[in-house]
């Protein structure tokens, strides 16, 4: 199962949040038959999705990422909620581009140097929470760095990491953010960025060592502390019941142009590929049962 580790440097100056994400990433790639790149990207905004979900406290809360950029991957999203449950979708999951000269997967190319990435965090209310900011790289973990530094101001260290093996399955995932705390001064956090910027790679790092290890690299000029270890997994909360809900909001008139032009209507999760099947019946139930209602 994939891990979360949050904690504090012993000074209080950082906090930090550890996600090591293979297995998520693993099962993203199984289901949206991910080109090698493609993998690289949903599961680096899985990664992120698992890590700012952390902050989610309410049992129904949920965080939507949504990348729009302007490269052949088109959108791409990734859900949390307060259970460390993630899932995702993106738009061309079967692209791929060739790699960087120094023969990294190019998700800056795939996913557009520019576009807008969006976080909406629902917390039940009657709106949810919208925050944009633009894409600056494509690279997705500098587009959220940039995001936290000027949306809410707040000094961010982020690496986000996927390594793909020969056979294209996930070699290692994952992500650390780390963050100052209020009061800590500019040359702290610049002294911390140069200490990790000199790290050899992260994703090399998380194939090769535990997390705690990995820590220790990173906050090598200082102790830290665990506060929190929770579990994360890849899963989907889509129903029969949720579907026939949505089905049933499209209105009679659309319900009846399906019932005529499918034997059988197929609603496809696009999440997780799950298949609900309607028969021409079920769809005459729905129509009616909307007519009682209105
Ligand atoms: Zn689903």
């Amino acid at each position: 199962m994939s891990r979360i580790i949050r904690g504090f440097d012993r000074s209080l100056r950082f906090r930090f949040i550890f996600a090591q994400t293979k297995e998520i990433v693993e099962e993203a790639r199984i289901i949206h038959q991910t080109s090698t790149t493609a993998t690289a990207a949903i599961g680096r905004l899985l990664t992120q999705a698992v890590i700012m979900g952390t902050e989610l406290k309410g049992d129904k809360d949920s965080l939507t990422l949504t990348l729009q950029g302007n490269g052949p991957a088109g959108k791409l999203i990734a859900v949390a909620d307060s259970h460390h449950h993630v899932k995702g979708y993106l738009e061309h999951p079967e692209i791929e581009i060739p790699s960087r000269e120094d023969h990294k997967l190019d998700v800056g190319a795939f996913i557009g140097h520019q576009g807008v990435l969006s976080v909406v965090r629902d917390y039940g209310l009657k709106e949810p929470y919208q925050a944009k900011s633009p894409i600056v790289s494509g690279e997705i973990a500098e587009d959220f760095a940039y995001y936290y530094a000027n949306s809410e101001q707040i000094p961010t260290f982020l690496v986000l990491g996927v390594l793909v093996d020969t056979d294209y399955s996930v070699k290692a995932a994952g992500g650390l953010l780390i963050q100052a705390m209020p009061g800590v001064k500019d040359e702290e956090f610049s002294d911390l960025e140069e200490c990790v910027h000199n790290l050899p790679g992260f994703s090399n790092l998380l194939a090769d060592l535990s997390m705690e290890d990995i820590l220790s690299r990173y906050f090598a000029k200082m102790d830290f502390e665990v506060l929190a270890e929770d579990g994360a997994s890849y899963h989907c909360d889509c129903s029969e019941e949720k579907v026939r809900r949505a089905l049933k909001s499209i209105g009679n008139d659309e319900l009846k142009s399906l019932q005529e032009e499918n034997e059988n209507t197929e609603v496809v999760c696009e999440f997780c590929n799950t298949k609900y099947s309607y028969t021409k019946e079920d769809l005459q139930i729905f129509m009616e049962e909307r007519g009682t209602k209105e």
